[in-house]
This record gives C-alpha cells, sequence and structure tokens, in this order.
C-alpha cells in the first residue's frame, strides 16, 4: 500500500474543481430557495439556474436557452432523449444504434427491441471505427431515432458526427439523432447546430463538476415526451425541483472546461501520447487496440498479450495508480468489454486491455512514474502466465521489428 494516487481513470469520473466547489457552496448555505418559489428570496436560485443554462447552452453551441433540460446525469439524458422521441411518434418503429454503447444507451434498446422495436446495432472495425455504410443501408422510411456517441469511453475513438448526420438527413429527413456525448466533453469542442445534431446527452461528473448531474440538449424543431413528469420544471419536459448548487456546479465546470479546451487538446494530448509510447515502446506483449483512430486527447487502451488486466490493475493499485480495464460499469465481471469485442480484438489482448484516460489534472511526473513502474508489473504479472511458449515467440517477433 502508499500514499501516492495517480488518478488515471478520469473516463469514469473527475475530481471536483475546487472553483467549482466555490462555486456551489452559497446554494447549499445562503441561497437555498426553491427556484419556483414567488419571494425575493428565490431569485438568486432561479437566476443562478436561468445564468448556468445560458452557460450550458453556450457550452454546446444550442440556439436558445429553451433547448437546454437539466438532468441527474448521462444515463437519465440519453434515457429521456430516446424514450422520449419514440414516445412521442409511437407511428415509427425501427431504430439504430451502434455496438458499442455505454450501456445507458443499448441496454435501453434492448428493452426497446424486447417491446417490439426493430433494431439495427451498427459495427464498428478494428480501430473501433464506425461503419458508416453500415449505418447508411440501415436508414429506412419507418427510422425513427439513430443513436452514436460521439466519443467511445473505454477506447476514446471519436465519431465523425457530422458526417453520421448527414448520412441520416439524406437518407430520412424526419429521422433523429442523439448523440451521447458524455465523453467529449471538456475534451473537443461541442457544436450541435455545426453538426445536425438533434438531441445531445453530457454529464457533469466526466468534466469535474460532481456526479449527479447531467444535461439534455433537444432542438426546438424535435418534440419529446418526457420521463419523468410532475411539476412543470425544466418547461414540462422533466419534473422535479431543480437541484440548484450542482446545476450551478456544472455551469462553472463547462466554463473551465472551455477556458481548458486547448490545454486539454495540447498538453493533455501530449502527455497522452507520452504515456503510449512509454509502454507501447518498452513492453513488447503491449499493442495499442485502436491502431491509428482519431481520439479524443485523453484516452489510451492498450492490451497486455496472454495475461489478466485485472491483475495488472491489482499490482497498479498496490503503488496507488487507477486505471481500468474496462468501463467502470463491466469492470467486476471478466467477460470481455463489448467495446473490445465488437472491435474484435484478438483474444490474446482482450483479457488483458487497461484503459488509461488523463485530465489536465495529470502531471508530467505521473505519467513518468507510470512508465518507470509499469514494465516490472507486466513482467511479474507475465512471469506467471500459463502462454510462456507464445510469450516467447511474440518477444522474438517484436524485438525483431
Ligand atoms: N455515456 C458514456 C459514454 C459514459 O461514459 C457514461 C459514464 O460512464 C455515461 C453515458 C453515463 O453517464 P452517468 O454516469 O452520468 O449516468
Amino acid at each position: 500500500m502508499t500514499n501516492k494516487l495517480i488518478y488515471l481513470d478520469n473516463n469514469a469520473t473527475t475530481k471536483v474543481d475546487e472553483k467549482v466547489l466555490e462555486a456551489m457552496l452559497p446554494y447549499f448555505k445562503e441561497e437555498y430557495a426553491n427556484p419556483s418559489s414567488m419571494y425575493d428570496f428565490s431569485k438568486p436560485s432561479s437566476n443562478a439556474i436561468k445564468e448556468a443554462r445560458g452557460v450550458i447552452k453556450d457550452f454546446v453551441n444550442a440556439q436558445s436557452e429553451k433547448e437546454i433540460i437539466f438532468t441527474s446525469c448521462g444515463s437519465e439524458s440519453a434515457n429521456t432523449a430516446i424514450r422520449g422521441v419514440l414516445n412521442y411518434n409511437k407511428n415509427k418503429k425501427h431504430i439504430i444504434t451502434t455496438k458499442v454503447e455505454h450501456p445507458c444507451v443499448l441496454n435501453v434498446y434492448k428493452q426497446l427491441e424486447k417491446q417490439g422495436y426493430r433494431v439495427d446495432y451498427i459495427g464498428v472495425n478494428a480501430n473501433g471505427e464506425l461503419d458508416l455504410e453500415e449505418l447508411s443501408s440501415a436508414i429506412d422510411e419507418d427510422t425513427a431515432l439513430v443513436s452514436v456517441m460521439w466519443a467511445n469511453n473505454e477506447t476514446g475513438v471519436i465519431n465523425p458526427i457530422d458526417k453520421v448526420s448527414e448520412i441520416i438527413k439524406s437518407k430520412n429527413k424526419d429521422t433523429k439523432l442523439y448523440v451521447d456525448a458524455v465523453q467529449v466533453a471538456g475534451k473537443i469542442p461541442i457544436d450541435v447546430q455545426a453538426n445536425g445534431i438533434d438531441l445531445l446527452g453530457i454529464s457533469g461528473h466526466k468534466f469535474h463538476a460532481p456526479k449527479g448531474v447531467g444535461a439534455l440538449y433537444v432542438n426546438s424543431k424535435t418534440m419529446i415526451t418526457p420521463l419523468i413528469i410532475g411539476g412543470h420544471q425544466e418547461r414540462g419536459k422533466r419534473a422535479g425541483t431543480e437541484n440548484v448548487p450542482y446545476i450551478v456546479g456544472m455551469a462553472k465546470a463547462a466554463q473551465l472546461a472551455q477556458d481548458n479546451l486547448q490545454y486539454e487538446m495540447t498538453e493533455v494530448k501530449r502527455l497522452r501520447d507520452k504515456l503510449e509510447a512509454g509502454i507501447i515502446n518498452n513492453i513488447y506483449n503491449a499493442r495499442l487496440n485502436t491502431g491509428v483512430a482519431n481520439r479524443v486527447p485523453n484516452t489510451t487502451n492498450i492490451g497486455f498479450e496472454y495475461i489478466e488486466g485485472e491483475l495488472i490493475l491489482l499490482h497498479l493499485s498496490d503503488i496507488g495508480i487507477c486505471a481500468s480495464s474496462g468501463s467502470a460499469c463491466t469492470s467486476g465481471s471478466l467477460e470481455p468489454s463489448h467495446v473490445l469485442r465488437a472491435m474484435n480484438v484478438p483474444f490474446t489482448a482482450i483479457h488483458g486491455s487497461v484503459r488509461w484516460s488523463l485530465s489536465r489534472f495529470t502531471t508530467e511526473d505521473e505519467i513518468d512514474y507510470v512508465i518507470e513502474k509499469l514494465p516490472s508489473i507486466i513482467e511479474k504479472v507475465t512471469s506467471i502466465s500459463p502462454y510462456q511458449k507464445e510469450l516467447q515467440q511474440l518477444k522474438e517477433l517484436r524485438t525483431k521489428h
């Protein structure tokens, strides 16, 4: 055990920025009024929500504040968008998504399939890139909705959302597009208008706001039936007294993310690339699972052949390094991740795959420490692998090239 903490699991969740916490505190202490109340005391709360809505509108480049709905998380945003579109228009019974979506989309689709919807799950290639031709040929007159994530949580691979929406609109202009943008917020610019997006979800805890707050963009031409009904909050699109401090926190986090976007795309990327090269060049049984695919700047997914990822994570944890062997939701089971399976990552590497995800708080010293410590951990785990013959062959092959 060690007191050191090197947190490289920022796609699972991020630490709350101090400035975010500071912005939230008054809304726990002095300004606790219900924003819907009539008296003057509620003004700071209702104004704070109004201001936050403007910030999130700018963050995703929506046209109007009215297009922003505050939710409790990315999962709620996805559920509201998907069910909301389908419940509003019950005539169409065909929906499309990808094989590599987060469970908050995939499991909704699986349930809808049981309820009688015709569903197409679009595949990806070996680098995790979406098959756009397959998408194009799947769309027909009956397609109500397509749900495509902007970037994958396990691999960081970015989908070309502008092309996706172009394809959809050219095949059926009534088909709606939901984009799960949870893993791109704060990593690359989000522009719903430039990318032809109808609905888009984000989650605060992936960009240094607390867990338990998210947002859903629904463009003014897209109608949804609300998932949560009750009071008139969020223009009747999502009932429930607004979580004022968390909404304020997410807006502050969005402003900070916007201010740090350039840093993320250059400096965080540089550190990610350094980590990646430091691992791939020094460990013969390491492979970059995404090849040359375009990725968000903070993520790398590396397979260590013929060994178990969970064992690597335990050894890393002993020296204070946090990484992940799949998405947080699927780790804990030894089933290989559905994302890596969809990519056909060879069975020799799929069980030993580790996701490393950095943030703007990651330092060069931390990356150097991982690069220094990892080879001996991999050596230790490799030495007890039952695949010694294959490992020897791989070593000879890789050291030759
Ligand atoms: N979508 C993606 C791509 C994610 O990575 C996650 C969380 O890991 C979610 C959705 C769900 O977000 P939340 O945890 O806020 O429900």
